[in-house]
């Protein structure tokens, strides 16, 4: 097995004095749907905004590594740069800015400038609605339109991997199930996943493997196979 695109060891998080991920273990594949699952408060969220390095550097202990290269106290947008890019919430869009110019904006840290076209081309195919609203102030979309959005503008970073912070959030069921599908293609096509999610079951039906959040500790992690069987999960987080 060769090396893992992304590793967490021992990863430790602190808003001041308040340690809210105790030291996590995880790793991603190259390849890999992974879903983060657990309870409100978990610190599902603070770690993948740690990974992504939308935290304060000061609070973080332990590596992260992205293709060797460890991350830990890189900022945000320079960890985009190196292919690892967060998907921000929907509601995150430039409300005052077109579809188009939002999609546009995506492509601020590319340097091969030739190909912007075709990928811009690209997302618009991945979301045909998309582009029959390119026209259209970004801030009346809908919750889903908005949501399709901001993983299109993520895609145009190139990502070798992105993260997502609970994309079912505030989502009717029919627009969850095709933003996964989405999801699901984008990884089909070479890009990494790694998403946090509260809605279990959605998330281990979508991912290959998951880990499960509890009080800022790694309870349990498995592919998703198993731990849709596993009765400890069953009871407390698939409602069965
Ligand atoms: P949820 O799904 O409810 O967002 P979560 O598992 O993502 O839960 P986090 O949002 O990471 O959990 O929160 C973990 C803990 O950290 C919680 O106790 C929360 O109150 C605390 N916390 C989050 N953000 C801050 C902050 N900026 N300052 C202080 N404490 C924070």
């Amino acid at each position: 097995m060769g090396k893992h695109l992304l590793e967490l060891k021992n990863l430790q998080y602190s808003y001041g004095n308040i340690k809210v991920v105790h030291g996590i273990d995880l790793y991603v594949d190259e390849g890999e749907i992974v879903t983060i699952i657990g309870a409100n408060g978990a610190g599902k969220t603070t770690t993948l905004q740690t990974v992504s390095g939308l935290t304060a550097p000061s609070g973080v202990k332990g590596e992260i590594l992205f293709d060797g290269r460890n991350i830990g106290r890189t900022r945000g947008h320079l960890i985009a740069g190196q292919g690892l890019v967060q998907v921000l919430e929907g509601r995150h869009v430039f409300s005052k800015l077109t579809v188009a110019e939002n999609i546009q904006m995506g492509t601020y840290i590319r340097k091969d400038k030739a190909n912007i076209n075709k990928d811009i081309d690209h997302v618009y195919e991945m979301f045909p609605r998309l582009y029959e609203r390119r026209t259209q102030l970004a801030g009346t979309l809908s919750g889903g339109e908005q949501q399709m959005l901001a993983i299109g503008r993520a895609l145009l970073c190139n990502p070798r991997m992105i993260l997502l912070d609970e994309p079912s959030l505030g989502l009717a069921p029919i627009i969850i199930k095709e933003i996964f599908e989405s999801i699901v293609r984008i990884n089909k096509q070479g890009t990494s996943v790694l998403f946090v999610e509260q809605n279990s079951k959605i998330a281990l039906n979508v991912a290959d493997r998951g880990y499960v959040m509890q009080n800022g500790e790694i309870i349990l992690h498995d592919t998703s196979v198993n731990l849709l069987q596993n009765e400890e999960v069953k009871k407390a987080y698939l409602g069965e």
